[in-house]
């Protein structure tokens, strides 16, 4: 049991409404580097499951923290993976899973701004779901224990990106600096359990946008590891954003985008919340 962030480009475990810094504390035992720590997981897990609440060494501060996966190798985005979303864009529902990048530089923590590109960004919230252990062809019975954990994430999209052509194409209108705000930590797949059963919401200004339940999801989270593995090597920290609910902006009556100062709320059951302020364009 056991919740990864990053502060100051620092690895540290979240304890209650503190944290406490991994280099440090495990006496250099454990790496100070998030994606080092991500690599040696279970060792993590195991270190800070012994730890109580005087062992944080600050508060609890989500304002200050950076993407608990900082620099992953890849961050795969699922599309039209929950059949209501597929419903209100009026297209079928996949035979196979849709996937497209949100090139990793696009990650941004918590409580980053959002910095829009166009009077044309919607929100989708989605749970996020980071490699452990890497493989490839892994079987789907096997794909949950290669996962470290989950957290919260929004995949912002800029739609006038997203469709200025056709076909449509996603990467670029989803990859824009500070489009992939995550968190508030990595939270160990021994908290959650099954990834099947999460409530997911996103509030838009307090306005409630979207609430949904990953029981609906179409590729469920040990499909899409599995069925990832099949074409490629997954690596420890690999991310995947696996889908969002009904209820975005792009196919609202009338439609709604991100506008400056809005608040995006984002939350999943027991993996806590993003709250992104957008400014511009
Ligand atoms: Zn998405």
């Amino acid at each position: 049991m056991a919740a990864l962030a990053e502060l100051g480009g620092r690895a540290v475990a979240v304890i209650g409404e503190g944290v406490v810094d991994v280099g440090r504390a495990s006496d250099g035992r454990l790496s100070a580097d998030p994606m080092e720590v991500l690599a040696g997981w279970d060792g993590f897990v195991d270190w800070a499951s012994g730890l109580g609440a005087g062992d944080a060494d600050a508060p609890l501060d989500p304002g200050a923290l950076g993407p608990p996966v900082p620099r992953p190798r890849k961050v795969f985005g699922v599309g039209l993976n929950y059949r209501d979303h597929a419903e209100e864009a009026g297209l079928e529902v996949p035979k196979e899973p849709l996937i497209f990048t949100k090139f990793p530089s696009c990650l941004a923590g918590p409580r980053a701004e959002i910095p829009l590109t166009s009077d044309r960004v919607d929100w989708e919230v989605e749970l996020v779901v980071a490699v452990g252990r890497g493989g490839r062809a892994i079987p789907e019975r096997d794909a949950l224990g290669h996962v470290a954990g989950y957290c919260v994430g929004q995949d912002v999209s800029d739609r006038r990106a997203q469709f200025a052509g056709r076909p449509p194409q996603f990467s670029m209108g989803k990859s824009a600096d500070g489009f992939g705000p995550l968190g508030p930590a990595l939270v160990s797949a021994d908290v959650i359990g099954d990834p099947g059963d999460l409530r997911l919401t996103c509030d838009v200004s307090g306005e409630h946008m979207q609430d949904g339940t990953t029981r609906d999801l179409i590729f469920a989270v040990p499909e899409l590891v599995s069925w990832l593995s099949r074409h490629l090597t997954l690596e420890p920290g690999d991310l995947v954003f696996t889908g969002t609910p009904a209820g975005v902006g792009a196919v609202r009556e009338p439609r709604r985008y991100l506008r400056d100062g809005d608040v995006v709320e984002s939350a999943i059951d027991g993996l806590g919340v993003l709250r992104n302020r957008c400014t511009g364009p």
